[in-house]
């Protein structure tokens, strides 16, 4: 298919979308069928630039069994192009190349812009080039990605879906800070939230569980990761969520503080002589789980540590386990101010789908609440199963595995398919 999309081009079953997520130094991908979300291949590049690159490709789909799975050491300093060169002859080998229709971008912050999958032109390009001032870490790596599959792939359309389009439905009383007015006007300092694919993602499983439209539901849903997030949806659209203008806001994470008094960055300059870059480290890269428990940001290794009372850190893992799973307890519970009712609450993340431990003590705190859950279904609810795991008589609370690659396929096939149909109504 050409970036100049025509009415002839129909997407066919058999049609596929190159997903891309692509960070500083890493870029993961998958190849995926729109509508069932079938993945054909998948893999990641990491430790790009580095002398320790890597590819891993993932093909279930091939007959020969040295095909299926591969880790290819690039030995050499590979940047995204070269490993997407890898990707491509690969796609080439397997005879995968001719089935896809698009790439479709994993963008972090499209600001106030993008609320909305887009197809990426020069404008879009340019745009998601300004909005890194918001996004330093993210953005310009995203372009990389798009500046390399542009290349890799000059004939397919290219499509950005950004992870605050979901939350670009919260109302102002949401997404103003009490700040002068004027840095929002002048700046855009706001609040975006992120996740946004994912808890779109989970929202949607939910409501066919609860056998009702989305555009019905109301629900509240915690993505626990390395990052992690609360959002409130009401009648199927985010009205609040807890990360706001950078990934650094609202509830604790792996290694990023969540909420701080704001007076703590001036106490740390001011008095205990920091610099500005080592507030910005310690706030994104030392605190969190790592910082309290001064063991580590995963959680598997701190629920070990704190069930193994011989272990030196155990104290100190359960004291970081208590407050990360209190300050989710307080954020759902907050988050009820924007509801009249709740349907459901939704656990998702590698956190939230694994850690039985973590769901019932948050869960625990939640009792005002009418959510009661079933220490046996909780305990089965892992490594990938999806469910409700609350009593009968409890409001429900579902344990779902995130999917944002599918979404992102789902969404480019979608605004393809619109693209085309207009096309055809005008008669081109
Ligand atoms: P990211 O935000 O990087 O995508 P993930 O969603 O993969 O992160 O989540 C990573 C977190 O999930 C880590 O803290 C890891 O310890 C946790 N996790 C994964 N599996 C389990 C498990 N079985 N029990 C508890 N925590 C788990």
């Amino acid at each position: 298919m050409n970036q100049q999309i025509s009415a002839s081009d129909k997407l066919s079953e058999n049609n596929a979308i190159l997903v891309i997520n692509c960070g500083s130094s890493s870029v993961k991908f998958s190849l995926i069928e729109p509508t069932t979300g079938h993945s054909k291949l998948s893999g990641l590049a990491e430790c790009l630039l580095t002398p320790q690159a890597s590819i891993k490709i993932n093909c279930p789909t091939a007959t020969d069994v040295n095909n299926q799975k591969q880790v290819i050491a690039l030995n050499a300093p590979y940047n995204h192009q070269k490993a997407l060169s890898v990707l491509v002859e690969t796609l080439q080998q397997l005879n995968l190349v001719k089935g896809i229709v698009a790439v479709g971008h994993r963008i972090v912050h499209g600001g106030e812009h993008y609320a909305q999958p887009t197809l990426i032109d020069n404008k879009v390009k340019s745009t998601i080039e300004k909005l890194a001032k918001l996004a330093p870490l993210h953005n310009p790596a995203n372009l990389i990605g798009v500046n390399a599959c542009q290349q890799a792939f000059a004939n397919l359309p290219q499509v950005a879906i950004f992870d605050t389009a979901f939350h670009q439905s919260m109302p102002e009383k949401a997404y103003l800070y009490g700040l002068p007015y004027s840095l929002y006007q002048e700046h855009g300092i706001r609040r975006y939230g992120f996740h946004g694919t994912s808890h779109y993602f989970v929202a949607k499983q939910a409501a066919k569980s609860l056998q009702k439209p989305l555009s019905q539901c109301n629900l509240i849903s915690a993505h626990l990761g390395n990052g992690c997030s609360v959002t409130v949806i009401k009648d199927g659209k985010s009205v609040d969520t807890s990360l706001g203008m950078t990934p650094l806001e609202g509830v604790m994470m792996g290694t990023r503080s969540g909420d701080v008094d704001a007076g703590i960055i001036v106490h740390l300059v001011e008095q205990l002589g920091y610099s500005i870059e080592q507030v910005d480290t310690l706030l994104n890269k030392q605190s969190g789980l790592l910082g309290l428990s001064t063991l580590s940001n995963d959680c598997r290794t701190l629920e070990t540590a704190m069930l193994d009372e011989s272990h030196p850190q155990s104290a100190q893992a359960k004291v970081a386990l208590t407050v990360f799973c209190y300050r989710i307890a307080k954020s759902i519970a907050s988050f009820t101010a924007s509801l009249s009712h709740l349907d459901a609450i939704i656990f998702t993340g590698g956190i939230g789908e694994n850690s039985s431990w973590v769901r019932e003590q948050i869960t625990k705190q939640l009792s005002l609440l009418n959510i009661q859950i079933c220490p046996e279904k909780n305990e089965t609810m892992r490594f990938g199963t999806s469910g409700n795991i609350a009593t009968d008589a409890s409001r429900a609370c579902f344990v779902i595995a995130t999917n944002e690659e599918w979404v992102i396929a789902e969404q480019s096939a979608q605004l393809l398919s619109q693209m085309t149909n207009n096309l055809e109504v005008e008669g081109k």
